[in-house]
């Protein structure tokens, strides 16, 4: 019988971020990172940023230095599939930011401050879905003295205009005789920005005798605390969708998530609570009955009437939200959903590259951010695509701000906004506003 190998005090201290040293500095990593590709320097690549973990493991950097330099990762993790060595660096980034604490600016602490709170975030949407429907927004943008400031004009382009589709207060219809029941966790960004998406996503599973419960009153599911390394914080907020789901934990059957990024977070939380006694099981609970909507779509929606607009009628293109691809191995995802319904959907030239918005990388890191979008949005551009569909409110957010500031015709939506309008609208073309019709600058 082998004698198992002493705990070294480095794995008793920092434990699994001892996987750094596994790393053999051969660079095959480089050229699929998108900061490295982006900025061109050694601190801004995944073996960079492994030699940033071994020194900080090894006293020779600060805590706070390194959470500063490992602040711009965007946690895409497209590095975890390149390495041949196995280092999971995007992971292991995660892993040094909860010893080494990254200090956010005032701007992102301020709005997950918001997002964090349920009784901030309605006001807050609320004032946003009218900022989005009114007629006052053109008026406000020909204010050139307003929109000199770059702020202000910053966070203009940032709230996405208004999408058509069903009416945000327009309630769902009732589901007919025995319906398969589940909840629906929407996303904080869905919820501030693209209230049509939560719209959209009850309407069509309410057509589909899906027996719906909302989950309310959480803020935020933890994501980019968990992101962060604030592991109090998206403890607290798990905690807080737990609450939220405790009533219906044995009436559903299972739960969707319309954000990809709070899905993989929602998944977290069977093993981040395993040794809490109160929640625990809830947590187990929640992770093994969340399914994937792309999934869900693909097979439910087989054989139903209308048949999904024909590319035809509107060239439509998908990409992959990066996390979901590198790290949960869903390779097939909208793939599946494209071959299963023939859609006809293209896909996006390398549609599973970042598209900049990284958590917070947006916020705290603009110009890095826009200059990763921009590989983004030329490729939006060269596939010649009128309508680019996603499943994650944040990069739909960021990809969508970049194409209303080069004044860019293609529109965005959310997969689930784009079946809705095609089960509504039957085999006519899809309601299509472009970002100019729709006002942008
Ligand atoms: S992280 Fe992996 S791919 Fe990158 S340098 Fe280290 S061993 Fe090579
Ligand atoms: S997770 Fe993405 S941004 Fe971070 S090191 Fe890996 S490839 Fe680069």
């Amino acid at each position: 019988m082998d004698t198992p190998r002493p705990v070294t005090e480095g794995q008793r201290r920092f434990g699994r971020l001892t996987d750094a040293y596994q790393c053999t500095h051969c660079g095959y990593c480089l050229r699929v990172c998108p900061t490295y590709r982006s900025e061109n320097t050694e601190a801004q690549s995944p073996r960079g940023r492994v030699s940033i973990v071994l020194a900080f493991m090894e006293g020779r950097i600060s805590p706070k230095e390194t959470g500063m330099i490992l602040s711009s990762c965007l946690g895409c993790r497209a590095c975890h599939r390149a390495c041949p060595a196995g280092v999971s660096v995007g992971k292991l980034v995660l892993l040094s930011r909860t010893y080494a604490r990254v200090n956010k600016p005032w701007p992102v602490k301020l709005f997950h401050w918001i997002t964090d709170r349920d009784s901030l975030s309605r006001p807050v949407a609320r004032t946003i879905h009218w900022y989005q429907q009114s007629p006052w927004r053109k008026t406000l943008r020909a204010q050139t003295w307003l929109m000199n400031n770059r702020m202000l004009r910053h966070l203009d382009t940032l709230i996405p205009e208004n999408h058509p589709g069903i009416e945000h207060t327009e309630s769902p219809t009732q589901a007919q005789g025995d319906p398969l029941r589940a909840a629906l966790l929407c996303g904080c960004m869905g919820r501030l920005f693209y209230p049509t998406i939560r719209t959209s996503t009850t309407a069509l599973l309410n057509a589909l005798g899906v027996q719906l419960t909302v989950l309310e009153g959480f803020g935020c599911c933890g994501a980019p605390h968990r992101e962060g390394g604030d592991r109090h914080a998206f403890l607290r907020q798990a905690r807080k969708v737990l609450d939220a789901f405790r009533p219906w934990a044995d009436k559903v059957e299972i739960i969707l998530c319309d954000s990809a990024t709070c899905r993989i977070t929602v998944l977290s939380y069977a093993r981040a609570l395993a040794g809490d006694p109160r929640y625990a099981t809830l947590g187990r609970q929640f992770s093994e009955k969340t399914v994937n909507i792309t999934d869900f779509f693909s097979q439910r929606l087989i054989g139903h009437p209308p048949p999904l607009p024909h590319p035809g009628s509107q060239r439509i293109a998908f990409f992959d939200h990066c996390q979901t691809r590198h790290e949960s191995v869903i390779m097939n995802g909208l793939r599946k959903l494209n071959a299963a319904l023939g859609t006809g959907w293209m896909e996006l030239p390398a549609s599973d590259q970042c598209c900049g918005a990284g958590g917070d990388t947006m916020l705290a890191h603009r110009r890095l951010s826009e200059r990763i979008r921009s590989e983004k949005l030329k490729a939006i551009e060269m596939s010649g695509t009128d309508c680019i569909v996603g499943t994650n409110p944040g990069c739909l957010l960021n990809i969508e701000a970049g194409l209303k500031a080069v004044h860019s015709p293609v529109i965005v939506r959310h997969l689930v906004e784009i079946l809705w309008e095609s089960w509504r609208f039957g085999n006519k073309k899809p309601e299509s506003v472009t970002n100019a019709e729709e006002g942008g600058p």
